[in-house]
């Protein structure tokens, strides 16, 4: 089924978008189906893209996910030599790094050496003018032998407030053998913020101030993926507005129930009136 406009951090912003927080993605796409299909999205969902480039005869970055029997997923990502990978600081890239205060890093985006070397002038260039800093690693085992990748994350942790992994993946960046050890070392390290998201079984915050949970919401799951991405958008938004942690939790974890509920990676993406609809049914 497909083609679906996709990729995680165009998934991401696209949910920043829809809940209506002002958004822009840096990227690059191919001027073909694949790159229009994306464009159309984020323009329709608010999303500032004067930070694509349209590359003229080159191919939109694209992914392709296989849903195995035991729920297990596998990609082949066709991103490293499209559109996509050949991304360069471009003026309107700059004029992004110069206006926006808060910076969110897709460990996806770190998988092509051009691709990382954007992001990371990005991450130095926001975090230096005081802006904030995201950074969910997402990191799939078919992007883990990427050369410079270990590197590229610390560089970027080092610099991260707001630190979104999923289940296990807090363990590669931690010399810890237990989740609670492995989120101390990261708040003595200086991340102020951990949320860890754990599939159908909800997701967990922490800070200095202690640890909260959520349980997830029931939905009949029909495609996961972008599930993360979509709590990630909707935990950032609120976190960026100044709500606590337990709202922000909340409204992600309505965020991700939602995004599993439909077929494609961004279909899911939710409005605010979606999420407290949502809400609203769990809590009777
Ligand atoms: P992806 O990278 O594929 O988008 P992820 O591993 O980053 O996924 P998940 O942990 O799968 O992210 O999902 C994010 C959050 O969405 C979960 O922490 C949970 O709050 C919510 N969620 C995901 N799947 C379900 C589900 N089946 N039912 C209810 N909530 C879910
Ligand atoms: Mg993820």
């Amino acid at each position: 089924v497909g083609p679906f406009p996709s990729g995680a951090p165009a998934i991401f912003i696209d949910q920043i978008g829809r809940l209506g927080t002002p958004a822009a993605i840096i990227s690059r796409v191919g001027d073909d189906d694949f790159g229009r299909l994306n464009l159309d999205r984020l323009i329709a969902d608010g999303v500032d893209v004067s930070g694509i480039e349209v590359a003229r005869g080159e191919a939109t970055g694209s992914a392709f996910v296989r849903y195995r029997p035991d729920g297990s997923r596998a990609f082949v990502y066709n991103i490293a030599h499209s559109a996509t990978g050949n991304l360069t600081l471009t003026p309107d890239a700059e004029a992004l790094m110069e206006s926006c205060d808060h910076m969110h890093v897709m460990g996806t985006a770190l998988s092509a050496p051009g691709l990382s070397q954007v992001a990371r002038e990005a991450v130095a260039r926001i975090t230096a003018r005081g802006g904030t800093l995201s950074f969910d690693p997402n990191l799939r085992p078919e992007i883990l032998d990427t050369p410079g990748l270990p590197e590229a994350l610390d560089e970027v942790l080092a610099q991260t407030n707001l630190f979104l992994p999923s289940g296990e993946e807090i363990y590669l960046f931690t010399e810890a053998d237990d989740e609670a050890a492995a989120v101390k070392e990261l708040l003595d390290r200086g991340v102020g913020d951990i949320v860890i998201k754990r599939g159908n079984q909800g997701a967990s915050h922490f800070n200095r101030a202690g640890r909260t949970d959520v349980a997830p919401l029931s939905t009949d799951e029909v495609d996961p993926t972008g599930a993360g991405d979509c709590f990630g958008g909707a935990f950032v938004s609120f976190w960026l507005a100044g709500a606590s942690p337990e709202t922000a939790l909340r409204f992600a974890n309505a965020a991700g129930a939602n995004a599993v509920t439909k077929v494609g990676p961004m279909e899911g993406a939710a409005t605010r009136d979606e999420l407290d609809a949502l809400l609203g049914q769990s809590e009777g």
